[in-house]
């Protein structure tokens, strides 16, 4: 267990973000680069708790062996604590960089001392790794013969791509877009996660174990999913949530108005394509914003918005702004739903003098220049009230406010899968439009196809792709071999096979 007096000597200390006025000038990544006795002083936190909560059900969804690798970091192993670190999660460069850390959120230390640093430990780990040499490709020694098609390659299909590749399966992986990664690579910006350098070069390193990547081919429409069926002895969607919620008030039409993934996808392309030369995307440059909704891609539309250079931002948010501390019904080791304040609002703050978040704000109408471009948005306070135990909203009387602005963004989160490739194939869907499939078994309503990721679950997280992904490939490998010895998420290889 790291130091046995190391969360008594030493404060949480957090790895710091590049300062403000450096980081919103580009759109590199915004982390600090810890040294590595910053990283082993946080390692040496870790009590190594009997019930280590971190790792648990309400802890870390693949159940990566935290306090193993922070013991190690604290030793200064580090080639062994990666080792521990892949053995449940494919990919800790992109957890460890996008993880709202629901670990840290379990930590026992957390109960009355600030959690152990596990998000910043991880991506030091996996960082060190590949700065090292030690992250090859290792293609499977034997071929089994059998072939799978993942559709869609975000988190979930690049982690069920690797697992069935590593037991020796055929892997092909058919994307709709021209580059890899799903929302790892068109939706969270570049500033959270690299592309070329972080997202690339883990799909290189998949490519060199022998997965074929095919892009802008789009299942349903330009392929036709019958076919991969006949050609392949299973069939995994793992296609995301991609419809957005919408924003239906009168003047939703107006020039200005957008959907906050068209504008983050066109400027991640457009930053890769040309460095934003190409002038294919929506900017913000000398605009006023207002982004609707909070939550990450709320505050990845804030960070695009300013460094583009905007002239105003507001942020806006439907539900009541959360208390700074846990409430009394939202105890250890739950998920704490207290206010966290981003890289975006950070970067809002400082450039505009204050906080760009108002809580408890309804939208009525967008307001028309009498161009036909968007000059303001119509919004009344509202309040929540508890009755018969549960939350209502109410408007508060009052004059009413318009907020100028040239651009909005929508990011109120979304639906669930688009609608074509399940009735191309004619697969059940659940009550919330996703992709029938239970948790555990991954198949659909159709022998041998089978869905993971946000498709089956709804919105989530990266860490919860990689975990559906991994799942699901143990449920296919069994379905091919008769059994699998590929671990179920969360537990280390050479767990009891599945039949
Ligand atoms: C802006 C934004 C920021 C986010 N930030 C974070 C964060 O900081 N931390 C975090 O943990 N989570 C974050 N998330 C959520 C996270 O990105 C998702 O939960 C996760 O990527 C889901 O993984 P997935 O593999 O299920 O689907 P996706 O990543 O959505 O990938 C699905 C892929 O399938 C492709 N596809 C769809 N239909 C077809 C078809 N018919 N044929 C071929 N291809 C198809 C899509 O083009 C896409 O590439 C964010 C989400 C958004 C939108
Ligand atoms: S993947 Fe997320 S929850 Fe798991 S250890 Fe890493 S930061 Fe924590």
């Amino acid at each position: 267990m790291g130091k046995l007096t190391g969360f008594k000597e030493f404060p949480r200390q957090a790895v710091t973000y590049r300062a403000i006025d450096e980081r919103i000038g580009d759109f590199d990544e915004v982390f600090g680069s810890p040294d590595a006795g910053h990283l082993r002083r946080q390692g040496a936190r870790c009590m190594d708790c009997g019930v280590p909560f971190c790792q648990s059900e309400t802890g870390c969804p693949i159940d990566n062996l935290i306090p193993e690798w922070n013991d190690l970091v604290y030793q200064d192993r580090w080639r062994e604590a990666l080792e521990r670190l892949h053995k449940t999660n494919n990919f800790p460069e992109f957890t460890g960089r996008t993880c709202p850390a629901p670990c840290e959120g379990a930590c026992v230390l957390g109960i009355n001392e600030p959690a152990v640093t596990i998000k910043n430990i991880e991506n030091a780990i996996i960082d060190r790794g590949f700065a090292e040499g030690w992250v090859q490709p290792h293609p499977p020694a034997v071929r089994t013969g059998k072939k799978v098609a993942i559709v869609g390659s975000g988190p979930a299909g690049l982690a069920a791509a690797d697992q069935l590749n590593t037991v020796g399966h055929a892997v092909t992986v058919y994307e709709r877009e021209d580059r890899i990664g799903g929302l790892l690579m068109y939706g969270i910006p570049n500033m959270k996660l690299a592309k070329t350098g972080v997202v690339d070069r883990r799909v290189d390193l998949l490519r060199a174990e022998g997965i074929h990547f095919v892009t802008g081919a789009d299942v349903g429409r330009n392929v036709d999913p019958q076919q991969l069926i006949a050609g392949h002895d299973a069939l995994l969607l793992a296609t995301g949530a991609t419809v957005p919620r919408d924003l239906p008030l009168p003047g939703r039409t107006l020039n200005g108005v957008h959907f906050a993934m068209d504008f983050l996808t066109a400027n991640t392309k457009s930053l890769l394509n040309s460095a934003l030369e190409d002038g294919k995307f929506i900017s913000a440059k000398g605009r006023r914003v207002i982004v609707v909704g909070g939550g990450d891609t709320g505050t990845d539309c804030i960070g695009t918005a300013i460094r583009h250079g905007c002239a105003k931002m507001v942020n806006l948010e439907l539900l009541d702004q959360p208390p700074l501390d846990r409430a009394a019904d939202n105890p250890w080791p739950q998920w704490p739903i207290i206010r966290h304040t981003d890289y975006g609002h950070e970067e809002s703050a400082e450039k505009f003098g204050a906080d760009p978040r108002r809580f408890a704000m309804l939208s009525k109408e967008f307001i028309d220049d009498g161009n036909g471009n968007v000059a303001g948005l119509r919004v009344v306070q509202i309040e929540w009230v508890k009755q018969d135990g549960k939350l209502q909203m109410t408007e508060i009387e009052g004059p009413e406010e318009v907020i100028g602005a040239d651009l909005i963004l929508l990011a109120m989160g979304f639906l669930g899968p688009e609608s074509y490739l399940a009735d191309a194939l004619g697969i059940e869907r659940d009550e919330r439009s996703n992709y029938r499939a239970g948790h555990g078994g991954f198949e659909t309503s159709i022998e041998g196809v089978y869905a993971a990721g946000d498709c089956r679950r709804g919105q989530s997280l990266v860490v919860w792709g990689i975990n559906e992904g991994r799942g699901a490939a143990r449920a296919i490998d069994a379905y091919l071999k008769g059994e699998s010895s590929l671990p179920a998420p969360g537990i280390t290889l050479g767990a009891a096979a599945v039949g």
